[in-house]
């Protein structure tokens, strides 16, 4: 009797983009050493050697560089391409350079040692096209444990004739959600954390899933505790100029760098004394050209989520917008009240359940809110493009209509504006109800 297999055949990804021909060059930067040089040969000449079709060939004057550089993570990739004919171009390895990752080379491997050569074969899988199986104990697996040595094994070198050995008649590619392969190209619209548009990588990936997340975006966030973890979406081909990340911030939660075409453009404070759902960015891509967009973890410790990716998210320009107009955007337990004398328009919508949030997403440098203090109001926690811009206190012993706080100097483009219900109050106040009446964009 044969037993079904739960084994899989070949444990392989391929970044889907290629080299044109059946080899690379590369250079040694200087700051590897004569030690870490040779030993950045000997794992270039593992693959040469092996019965993969693609050799690695040094080249002193090649644009393909490998090197060590201050990452928190033990190596790193970058893969340019021609986005039309997923060709690779070329390709830098940086290899860390600080703790708390120490390099083995040579002699007995100390405890909690990392193998400088397999990580050197791994990251040149990634060079030749390979992304990660989650498949454990292969050269391209996720993760490499401490005081581990892969050779260019029988995975890796399937992966390399998929690619390049038109005879291969092996298995494909494996899909694997905690790959680095590159997704298809992502254009207008809005995608879950839970998107196959989404690829999650890093150095040790830990991210988790958390279904339901109250009031998140498609009531899910993809969470990580793993410092260089990383999210990532690629966008294009030709109709993107703006991405928002939608992410939650509260006590626990840290900071990430974000990079646009692998180039940091800033980074995100996550950390607020209370849960916020959905608060949101917006950077604006300065070409139509395609792009890749990438969230990475750190450096704090802690933890930092996903929850939705927006692109080009749909705003309003200057105008009044009353809290019923469809841009307001609830999430939770919101009640519309109409007749109320002296409101905007004579109604309002008010919420007094912790958590819950309206967003809206608009262009201009100001925006005014316009609420009721009284008797039962509570605190409303803003946020502004991911920026904490402190509580208001609606409480007030009478009650006062169109009441009015002005954010403003928030620069030209996209900004999104998250008002979350705290759930806290004033000492004096009997509630803890947030009301808006409406928003005005000058
Ligand atoms: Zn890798």
């Amino acid at each position: 009797m044969v037993l079904p297999s739960t084994k899989k055949a070949y444990a392989y990804t391929v970044l889907s983009a290629s080299w044109n021909g059946t080899f690379a060059t590369y250079s040694k930067n200087a700051n590897l050493g004569s030690l870490y040089s040779i030993a950045v040969d000997d794992a270039a000449n593992d693959w040469s050697n092996s019965s993969s079709p693609f050799d690695f060939v040094a080249d002193s004057a090649s644009a393909n560089n490998i090197r060590f550089d201050a990452r928190s993570e033990l190596g790193y990739t970058t893969v340019t391409y021609t986005p039309s004919t997923r060709t690779i171009n070329s390709f830098i390895i940086s290899m860390d350079n600080i703790p708390p990752f120490p390099w083995w080379i040579g002699g007995a491997m100390p405890m909690n040692y990392y193998d400088f050569r397999t990580a050197v074969r791994h990251e040149l899988g990634h060079a030749l096209g390979l992304g990660h199986t989650d498949t454990s104990n292969r050269l391209m697996s996720t993760t490499l444990p401490p005081n581990t040595a892969r050779s260019v094994d029988a995975d890796a070198i399937n992966g390399s004739r998929f690619m390049y050995d038109s005879s291969y008649t092996g298995s494909p590619p494996e899909r694997s959600y905690y790959g680095l392969t590159l997704p298809p190209y992502s254009g207008p619209g809005t995608y879950d954390d839970q998107s196959t548009a989404i690829s999650y990588g890093g150095w040790a990936p830990n991210w988790l899933t958390f279904n339901p997340a109250a009031n998140a975006g498609f009531s899910t966030i993809s969470r990580t505790g793993t410092i260089g973890s990383r999210a990532h979406i690629a966008l294009g081909p030709s109709t993107v100029n703006k991405i928002t990340l939608f992410y939650s911030t509260g006590p626990d939660r840290r900071n990430a760098n974000v990079y646009i075409d692998q180039v940091n453009v800033g980074s995100i404070n996550a950390q607020t004394p209370e849960y916020r759902r959905q608060v949101g960015k917006t950077w604006a891509m300065t070409s139509a050209a395609s792009h890749s967009f990438e969230v990475r973890f750190g450096p704090n410790a802690g933890l930092f989520d996903v929850d939705m990716f927006a692109v080009n998210i749909a705003t309003v320009g200057s105008g009044t917008y009353n809290n019923t107009d469809a841009q307001l955007r609830y999430f939770g337990t919101w009640v519309p009240t109409t007749g109320i004398s002296g409101a905007y328009n004579a109604d309002h919508t008010i919420s007094n359940t912790a958590g819950s949030l309206f967003r809206f997403a608009f262009d201009g440098d100001q925006i005014t809110y316009y609420y009721t203090t009284a008797y039962n109001r509570g605190k409303a926690a803003i946020t502004i493009d991911g920026v904490d811009k402190g509580y208001i206190d609606m409480y007030t012993l009478l009650t006062y209509r169109q009441q009015s706080t002005t954010f403003g100097n928030l620069g030209p483009g996209t900004h999104i504006l998250n008002v979350n219900v705290t759930g806290q109050k004033n000492l004096l106040s009997l509630g803890t109800y947030v009301d808006v009446d409406v928003l005005n964009v000058p």
